[in-house]
């Protein structure tokens, strides 16, 4: 991962620059939140954001989720 898309957390960890902050948007997203995005770094995207499709799936993440879209002005996932 280059350092241009990565912050710091320890020696060993690092977060991909943006996904931390108050009103999160990870450096790597491209286009416009409610509308249409994707990962720009899809193939070469970090393990946490590779778990998070199926873990997602089982709700593990879904406040998570919830705070960062309310964030943006996006309604709650929906409930099955
Ligand atoms: S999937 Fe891509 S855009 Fe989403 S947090 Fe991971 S690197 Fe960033």
């Amino acid at each position: 991962m280059p350092d241009a898309l990565a912050d710091a957390e320890t020696t060993e960890l690092y977060r991909l620059r943006g996904t931390d902050y108050a009103s999160p948007r990870c450096v790597a997203l491209v286009g416009e939140i409610g509308k249409a995005v994707h990962c720009g770094l899809y193939r070469e995207r970090p393990n946490p954001c590779r778990e998070f499709a199926p873990m997602a799936e089982l709700g593990v993440f879904s406040d998570a989720c919830n705070r960062a879209r309310a964030r943006h002005g996006l309604p709650p996932l929906p409930v099955d």
